[in-house]
């Protein structure tokens, strides 16, 4: 069977700063058409990732491939501009003395398109952006907002083979940044362009990815679409750095191959049953040291979880409204577990004790 080529490929990619290991031996493919999102706390190597795809950046080793020819490796680079790529970042970039139609139009009255492409071209782009008929204002005139949508507008008005943005919603407020997540990710699908996303916000990695990769230190720590990375964390870093959770040190007790769980011995006394993946299943022995992320959706409180774990007594040490649910701060033989119930009860207040039981399936061996 002949091998789909990627439109990205990354090879042991390297890039130094002195000491520091900023991407320390990234390998990554990109098919054509896909969304996929750099996701990881500040410092990790996202931002050096990207801009070594976009060219500003040599590396130091490895190789980095466009439409299967190379682009970069540690001996040369191409210059970005030779690249064709459409690139957005955080501070907007839109040049303040240029009205939108001028900016949007630059990068095709360089490629010295004629008068009549560039003026259809700028238009359908700014129709894509949803900002049809403001060609003639200046930034100064637009919102945080829509000069973010000038600058994706100039971005895709050249057809770059791939798109990449840096934090471009970084600098909006919360409010303008979630609905733009869903008109990014709407226009992304629309034009079913490749793009490389790069953010630490894993709200906007879980909505705007087809494939989530989640860095650490300037190393992959796993790559899959965002339900695998949320439910199935392939370690203790993901499951922590990717929503919230409860870390449980144990211990195996025992190991159900058929069923692909794990028994899981650990300081709250009895043991219970977890799941895992079966390629790690294989590997772990009685008595083997695990850990266990027990999501707080995967607690029931004072309930029946589908599972045949057992209850486990526990306090409530906090508790807070928040609208459509309580969340609940819990003493669980001296740690603490955060989980989450629909609605208030009058005896899950404060000191009240509670019966705890962890769903079998949520609960995820690390
Ligand atoms: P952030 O979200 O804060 O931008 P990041 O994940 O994008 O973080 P990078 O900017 O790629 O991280 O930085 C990775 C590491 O490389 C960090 O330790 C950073 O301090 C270092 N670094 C990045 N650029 C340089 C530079 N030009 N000179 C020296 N060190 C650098």
């Amino acid at each position: 069977m002949a091998e789909v080529s990627s439109k990205l490929e990354l090879r042991n990619l390297i890039k130094l700063f002195g000491e520091v290991r900023a991407v320390d031996g990234v390998n990554l493919r990109i098919a054509s058409g896909e969304s996929v999102v750099l996701l990881g706390p500040s410092g990790c190597g996202k931002t050096t990732t990207l801009r070594s795809v976009a060219g500003f950046i040599k590396p130091d080793g490895g190789e980095i491939l466009l439409d299967g020819q190379k682009i970069a490796d540690g001996n040369s680079s191409m210059p970005p501009e030779k690249r064709r790529l459409g690139m957005v970042f955080q501070n907007y970039a839109v040049w303040p003395h240029k009205s939108v139609f001028q900016n949007v139009a630059y990068g095709l009255v360089i490629a010295k398109l004629g008068r009549e492409v560039i003026a259809q071209r700028v238009q359908r782009a700014l129709e894509l952006v949803k900002m049809p008929g403001l060609e003639n204002r200046m930034p100064g005139e637009l919102s945080g907002g829509q000069q973010q949508r000038v600058a994706l507008a100039r971005a895709i008005v050249t057809e770059p083979s791939m798109l990449l943005l840096d934090e471009p919603l970084s600098n909006l407020d919360a409010g303008l940044r979630e609905e733009m997540r869903f008109e990014l990710k709407e226009l992304q699908e629309r034009i079913g362009m490749t793009t490389l996303y790069v953010t630490h916000d894993q709200e906007e990695a879980l909505v705007l990815a087809d494939r989530i990769v989640v860095m650490n230190k300037g190393k992959i720590e796993q790559v899959d679409v965002p339900r695998e990375i949320y439910l199935h964390p392939a370690s203790r870093f993901v499951a922590t750095f990717v929503g919230v959770t409860n870390l449980l040190d144990a211990t195996v007790d025992a190991v159900d191959a058929k069923t692909g769980r794990v028994r899981a011995a650990s300081a709250l006394g009895e043991p219970f049953w977890a799941s895992s993946r079966k390629d790690k299943l294989q590997t772990l022995n009685k008595g083997d040291r695990i850990a266990v992320s027990v999501r707080p959706e995967a607690i029931f409180v004072n309930g029946s979880a589908p599972s045949l774990n057992p209850k486990f007594r526990a306090r409530v040490q906090k508790s807070a409204f928040l609208g459509n649910r309580i969340d609940l701060r819990l003493d669980l033989k001296g740690q603490e577990f955060r989980c989450q119930v629909p609605k208030f009860e009058q005896d899950l207040a404060q000191s009240h004790e509670v019966d705890v039981e962890f769903d079998s399936e949520l609960a995820w061996v690390v």
